[in-house]
């Protein structure tokens, strides 16, 4: 039986999180007990190995203070389907979050857009699917059963309006090491992969008058005071 921890962030393939949302990754993994739960190794991909990427991912974590465990799925393969929820219930109930991190579930975009790989969407799914199997006490899931508070949705498609902003603008200076523990995926988009995860953060931010900013959803409305934002 695992001990518990705060955060569970999930990934479909290795930089998921990093890329997606590396600035928020670093300022929750460097306070609270974090683990980084990657689906596939990246195999399918058009840079690295397997061996090379999962590397890369405990590098990552390393790097930003959080623990990384990969699961058995095939990349390109990842399916929304009970047997496959049942897998990921077991992972919530190994690690006991209060919070669990994703990709977001109904990404819709061209087949160019990097967010909507069909495994990120099936991961979204499955991980509603999960925490909420995980909670059932006479489930047919290894481990104790847990309900985590809220699931936080990373990837938030162009179209959609977010829920949350978080401003990173104070680990700025750290993303790029971060990410260059991705060595393989340097070469992703012609080379220029740093500049777009640099674009992304710097306009999310600059719509919230940030200097660097990522974006986020939730499925039902946050509680929050009116107090929080007279206290600013
Ligand atoms: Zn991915």
């Amino acid at each position: 039986m695992g001990s518990s921890y705060d955060v569970l962030f999930f990934s479909a393939h290795p930089d998921d999180v990093e890329f997606g949302m590396g600035g928020t990754y670093l300022k929750i993994a460097r306070k609270y007990k974090a683990i980084h739960v990657i689906l596939t190794r990246g195999e399918a991909g058009t840079h690295g190995t397997p061996e090379k990427r999962v590397k890369e991912a405990g590098e990552a974590g390393k790097y930003a203070g959080a623990g990384v465990e990969f699961l058995d799925f095939k990349d390109n393969h990842i399916e929304d389907n009970v047997e496959n929820a049942k897998k990921l219930a077991a992972a919530i109930r190994k690690y006991k979050p209060k919070i669990i991190f994703s990709p977001y579930h109904s990404i819709t975009g061209s087949h160019t857009d990097g967010i909507s790989h069909p495994d990120h969407v099936a991961l979204g799914r499955l991980v509603l699917k999960a925490a909420r199997f995980a909670k059932f006490k006479n489930a047919e899931i290894d481990g104790e059963h847990h309900l985590a508070q809220r699931i936080f949705y990373y990837m938030v498609p162009r179209h959609v309006m977010p829920s949350l902003v978080v401003d990173v603008s104070d680990v700025a200076e750290d993303l790029e090491g971060l990410w260059k523990c991705h060595k393989t995926q340097m070469a992703l988009r012609d080379g220029t992969i740093i500049n777009m995860l640099w674009e992304y953060r710097r306009i999310t931010g600059k719509i919230h008058g940030l200097e660097c900013a990522e974006h986020f959803l939730v499925d039902s409305p946050l509680k929050l005071d009116y107090e929080d934002f007279l206290r600013v």
